[in-house]
């Protein structure tokens, strides 16, 4: 979904005001272990700061459903964020003054995409190994019974004796 940015481009200094929605079954988030379960909704305001440099400023809206990496279950949750962006033009080289929380993108002749920044922007929220809670027991290696629904009786604590003597060395950060 391309944003028509001719107008924008036209001077220096132009800006508009930018809504769109992003259809959580056209756009998706391409990882195993989460995905969107709402459409994302994104407001805020494109800026030509010069030299064909766009500049986004912006809040979006979306929600996610995780996996735990434990138990496997999923886990709904929201996100609200800022999002910033620079646009620079096809094929431009250059250095761009960045802040830190800026995300980089090039846009196409005249239309312009804010999805590749959003979605990476919704990566970077969502952890290596998701957990429903801090202590969730997980799935029991034996069984696979879900250890926080009920105990089956297995042992599941035990070290492998291989490890057993690793597990007093400490390890500095
Ligand atoms: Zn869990
Ligand atoms: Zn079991």
């Amino acid at each position: 979904m391309g944003i028509n940015i001719e107008s924008l481009l036209k001077k220096i200094g132009n800006k508009f005001h930018i809504e769109e929605l992003y259809d959580s079954e056209e756009y998706g988030l391409d990882i195993e272990r989460a995905r969107l379960v709402s459409g994302l909704e994104v407001s805020g305001e494109l800026h030509h700061v010069g030299d064909g440099i766009i500049r986004l400023r912006g809040t979006y809206g979306v929600k996610l459903e995780i996996d735990c990496s434990r138990c496997l279950e999923p886990e709904t949750g929201s996100r609200f964020k800022d999002i910033k962006g620079v646009f620079v033009p096809p094929e431009y080289e250059a250095e761009v003054d960045m802040e830190g929380d800026e995300y980089r993108a090039e846009y196409q002749e005249n239309s312009l995409s804010l999805w590749d920044i959003l979605r990476q922007d919704i990566l970077l929220t969502i952890p290596m190994q998701p957990l429903c809670r801090d202590d969730c027991r997980g799935l029991c290696p034996v069984c696979g019974q879900d250890l926080n629904e009920k105990d089956c009786g297995h042992e599941t604590e035990s070290i492998d004796p291989r490890l057993e003597a690793l597990k007093d060395i400490e390890i500095e950060e």
